[in-house]
């Protein structure tokens, strides 16, 4: 999957055309909109054209194609304006990416940990799982301070492509248990690196390094049935 807010997650806006429609939905020729995955929330926003706007409240995946689902049951064509909700978008791409910094130090710490789920929520809080049997909880609420010295060291976040065999070679890369982003048509995966931290599959959106986001508090390690840790931690006050 390649997706419009891959290459340019900082255009928030875009002029752009319908491609097809139905009622309350609409195909888009570009979209700035992130469909959700990966914990992930999908973004928010509105669809404008000349003369009315409609709030787009959930994307829906044909392929790798998006159509925007909107809250009135409108039936629009020609050009319009696609703004994604930047408030959402921002707590989601800080939070994403502090869940890179907290699954790498866990990954590191307790050999070679998998994330079994993750969810971001838009009230700046976020939870990792992993499949960690026999962790010590205190262990991993020890964490923080590591977490927040990442952070602090202002590690640049790039986006590389590499062919889904390398996953192979490379341990951790695809680290999620359950779900890995697919491959594009060409065989690619999309690689999140922390330079000098981690390298991970991901199709979500991160900042462009890790001090543009606040740090981190971590709010409670559970137990999840035998196997999984869960991590819930909240962005801090600057
Ligand atoms: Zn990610």
């Amino acid at each position: 999957m390649r997706y419009f807010c891959h290459d340019q997650p900082d255009v928030l806006t875009v002029e752009t055309r319908v491609m097809d429609a139905r009622p309350g939905a609409v195909l888009l020729e570009r979209s700035p909109f992130y469909p959700g995955g990966g914990g992930q929330l999908a973004d928010r926003g509105v669809v404008r054209w000349p003369g009315g706007e409609a709030r787009v409240r959930a994307i829906e995946l044909d392929g790798e194609r998006l159509w925007h689902l909107l809250d009135e049951p409108v039936e629009i064509a020609g050009a319009v304006e696609a703004a994604v909700d930047r408030e959402l978008r921002a707590v989601m791409t800080e939070l994403h990416t502090d869940a890179h910094v907290v699954s790498a130090l866990v990954f590191r710490e307790f050999r070679g940990a998998l994330i079994t789920g993750a969810q971001l929520n838009a009230d700046g809080t976020a939870r990792v799982d992993f499949d960690l049997p026999d962790a010590d909880n205190d262990r991993l609420r020890a964490l923080e301070p590591a977490i927040n010295d990442v952070i602090g060291q202002d590690l640049a976040v790039r986006h590389v492509y590499a062919p889904v065999t390398d996953a192979a070679t490379e341990p951790g890369l695809l680290r999620s248990r359950s779900v890995a982003p697919p491959p594009s048509a060409d065989g690619l995966v999309r690689i999140v690196e922390i330079v000098g931290l981690d390298r991970q599959a991901c199709g979500g959106t991160h900042l462009g390094s890790t001090r543009q986001s606040r740090p981190v508090r971590i709010l409670k390690v559970d137990n999840k049935g035998r196997h999984n840790r869960r991590i819930r931690f909240a962005l801090a006050e600057r």
